[in-house]
């Protein structure tokens, strides 16, 4: 490839990686930070997903000079107004626990029945020195107990619009049709297909399989 057609997502957790590699499709390689040899955690210490996205991107880009894209996803639910947010991943402490989150979780909401929630990522993408931004967000519900053995995070407890299970009872197939990620993910990529519709210039390579 094209040095300028490498694409670095910035995070370090090869499940993430995946799930945006599998989004993606063929047709664009994703490089994760380990194989671009950064081993060190990036930090994420502003109050909004947009300023955490942007600062992982920028410091990637300003380090190691390649084009990248960072992400930070929230589940904000509108009966904690917006919490847990931008602090999802620490909601029940620092070690990051997804059970005790969820549990945190459920204990904040009990006795509570208005349950909306939405989970929102935010990409920021660092091309050429400009930073661009795209936000995928899907609504939902939180449930009462959590149901699923699959996926990660809040996934057992979230039931998004239009369906009777929690993202943790579906097929990643399915999740990844209709996840935040794949809404901010879609708009990441259709704006890489224009910015780089010169032929030979492009980020995809139409014959990748
Ligand atoms: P991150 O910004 O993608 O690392 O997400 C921050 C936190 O939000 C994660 O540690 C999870 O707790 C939660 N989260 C993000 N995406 C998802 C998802 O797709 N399902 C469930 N939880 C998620």
């Amino acid at each position: 490839m094209h040095a300028r057609q490498r694409l670095v997502f910035a995070s370090h957790n090869p499940h993430k990686i995946q799930e945006i590699s599998d989004i993606l499709g063929p047709q664009l390689a994703v490089t994760g930070l380990t194989e671009l040899g950064c081993f060190e955690e990036i930090p994420e210490p502003y109050d909004t997903l947009e300023e955490n996205a942007m600062a992982k991107a920028r410091y990637i880009y300003d380090t190691y000079q390649v084009d990248c894209f960072a992400d930070d996803t929230g589940l904000e639910v509108d009966a904690l107004g917006g919490q847990p947010g931008v602090r999802s991943a620490r909601y029940a402490g620092a070690e990051k626990n997804s059970q005790a989150n969820v549990s945190k979780l459920l204990t904040e909401l009990s006795g509570i029945s208005y349950r909306r929630a939405r989970f929102r990522t935010v990409i920021a993408l660092v091309m050429q020195g400009r930073v661009y931004l795209f936000e995928g967000i899907v609504k939902g519900v939180i449930s009462h107990v959590p149901t699923g053995e699959k996926g990660f995070g809040y996934d057992p407890v979230f039931i998004p619009d239009g369906y009777d299970k929690s993202f943790a009872e579906m097929d990643a197939e399915l999740k990844n049709k209709i996840s935040h990620r794949k809404m901010a993910i879609s708009k990441l990529v259709d704006f890489l297909k224009i910015f780089s519709s010169a032929p030979g210039e492009g980020l995809f390579d139409e014959n990748r399989e």
